[in-house]
């Protein structure tokens, strides 16, 4: 499995909660006319918390370069819902090609 699938699959994990929490979301502000607020809540309240969740999760620690472990979210979290943008093809930090097996062998550190 290459970098950038890796990765993808993170990006598709976190999308899809940040989905449901939008839908959770939305589904509890749309029944608080017909409900009320008691029950719009118990879809909000779990639809932002995830939200924020998924999104807070995606920016501090979520997606790391499969190398050199340094925290991408800043960086991979503003393009590509479900996938990394495919124009992205090297770690910012060490240079390592995403499109590389991670575990095909040692990584050449240009640091080192
Ligand atoms: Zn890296």
């Amino acid at each position: 499995m290459t970098g950038r699938e890796q990765l993808n699959r993170r990006k598709r994990w976190l999308g899809g909660a940040v989905l449901a929490g939008v839908v959770l979301l939305v589904t509890g502000l749309a029944v608080v006319p017909a409900l009320g607020g008691a029950a719009a809540a118990a879809a909000v309240v779990p639809g932002l918390l995830g939200l924020m969740a998924a999104a807070l999760a995606g920016q501090w620690f979520a997606l790391r370069c499969p190398w050199c472990r340094t925290n991408l979210g800043k960086f991979l979290m503003q393009a590509g819902f479900l996938r990394i943008d495919p124009r992205v093809r090297y770690c910012p930090y060490c240079g390592a090609d995403f499109d590389d097996d991670p575990d095909a062998g040692r990584w050449d550190d240009p640091v080192e």
